[in-house]
């Protein structure tokens, strides 16, 4: 047997409970095999009669058969739609599609949408979901690492508008979410490492136990140790659930979570289309992000290595090509249209305390910002 049937064969679903106010509490339900051995959990969370599964054109035909069977066999009446792959395509022209056959198909308020695939998918489902006669209940069914251990939980969706990332969106929560991590079996590498960097963001943020756990763990999540992934996807939405659970809105402490991000966003957008993934940006952001706290003396050089020698571990950049069309001037344009900006200034999420601390702030020496935009940017400036 291998060891992915060894591990079904022996686990039952761990379950990490997200609350919310009103009533809104869901299951996040982690572990090997569960779309065949745990289907029940899932269709239990679809009240109505009507099912919508939506993923796309590479995660359909490797799991789209296995999970309409599941609700059909819950006597549900079944509809799906396959999207075109890929973050380009999350847009409303894209979504509409979802609308179109909800409508076709007459699908009324008591329906359930459901999303299988990776963040994109998620997000764009969420959002559906959200607006689809002014809310319908929805079920994610994450099958990337970055789904699983951050974007299917905690109810942001949304889609892109041709001036900005994720700016149409709405908070809409799901009824649980369903991870079997065997569909990570079929995910490209290097969609594994990038989603591994959201994973170290939690270590980094706000669990210094848990950072400890994945400098020793990091080698078993890249040969894809189906026990070791369990237990990193389980810590990263614990500590997701808690942070939402307290701040589900982003009024403060859940701008945390974008750790890495503000840099990262800028590589990514200034780097052109296609460049870096979004976990591989988030890597050279967090290393920048350290880099300015040590520059101010937030960290000591001591945690800024350990913050290097993990991202390097996962295979993570850590740093511009020579070729990387990034100036620090546009570091500094594509920076300050953040969604972090507030009244002008820009806040960022730097590391602050030891490790496992950080501080959400406009307090910072601006200084030691350009430093580190200058420091990064000098290797491909030559
Ligand atoms: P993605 O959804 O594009 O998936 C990455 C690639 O892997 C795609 O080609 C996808 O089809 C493929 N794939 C996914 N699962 C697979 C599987 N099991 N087998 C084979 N191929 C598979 O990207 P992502 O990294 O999963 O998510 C990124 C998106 O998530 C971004 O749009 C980002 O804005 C969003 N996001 C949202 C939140 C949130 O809180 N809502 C948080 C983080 C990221
Ligand atoms: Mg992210």
């Amino acid at each position: 047997p291998t060891s992915s049937s060894l591990c079904s064969a022996t686990s039952s679903p761990e379950i990490v409970k997200v609350p919310l106010s009103d009533g809104r509490d869901y299951p996040i339900m982690i572990g090997a095999d569960l779309l065949s051995t745990h289907a029940s959990s899932l269709t239990e969370h679809v009240h109505g009669k009507n099912v919508l599964v939506i993923s796309n054109e590479k995660i359909a035909p490797l799991y789209m058969d296995r999970v309409t069977k599941i609700f059909e066999s819950a006597g549900k009446m079944v509809d799906t739609v396959v999207l075109p792959d890929g973050e380009q395509y999350k847009d409303l022209p894209t979504l509409n599609m979802i609308f179109d056959k909800a409508l076709e198909k007459g699908l009324d308020r008591k329906c359930t949408f459901v999303a299988l695939g990776g963040g994109v998918i998620g997000d764009m489902v969420g959002f559906a979901a959200a607006s689809y006669q002014r809310g319908v209940n929805f079920i994610q069914i994450p099958t990337s690492v970055m789904a699983m251990v951050d974007s299917s939980v905690g109810g942001k969706t949304g889609v892109n508008h041709a001036l900005g990332k994720n700016m149409i969106g709405a908070f809409h929560q799901p009824q649980c979410v369903f991870i079997d991590t065997n569909t990570l079996n079929t995910l490209p590498d290097r969609e594994l490492k990038s989603g591994i960097s959201e994973i170290i963001k939690y270590g980094l943020i706000r669990d210094a136990p848990f950072f400890e756990w994945q400098e020793k763990n990091i080698p078993s999540l890249l040969a894809r140790d189906p026990q070791i992934f369990a237990e990193a996807i389980k810590r990263s939405c614990e500590n997701k659930a808690e942070v939402v659970a307290a701040d589900e809105k982003e009024a403060g402490v859940r701008a945390t979570l974008n750790l890495g991000h503000t840099f990262g966003h800028a590589v990514e957008n200034g780097s052109g289309y296609g460049t870096w993934l979004h976990g591989e940006a988030v890597a050279i952001g967090t290393a920048m992000a350290a880099q300015m706290s040590a520059r101010m003396g937030w960290i000591d050089e001591a945690l800024l290595k350990r913050v290097y020698a993990i991202l390097e571990l996962a295979d993570l950049p850590v740093e511009l090509p020579v070729d990387s069309p990034m100036t620090a001037d546009l570091f500094h344009s594509l920076m300050s249209v953040d969604k972090k900006v507030a009244n002008g200034v820009l806040r960022l999420i730097l590391l602050k305390g030891g490790l496992g601390n950080c501080a959400f702030t406009s307090e910072y020496d601006k200084t030691a910002l350009s430093d580190t935009i200058n420091e990064f940017v000098s290797e491909c400036e030559q």
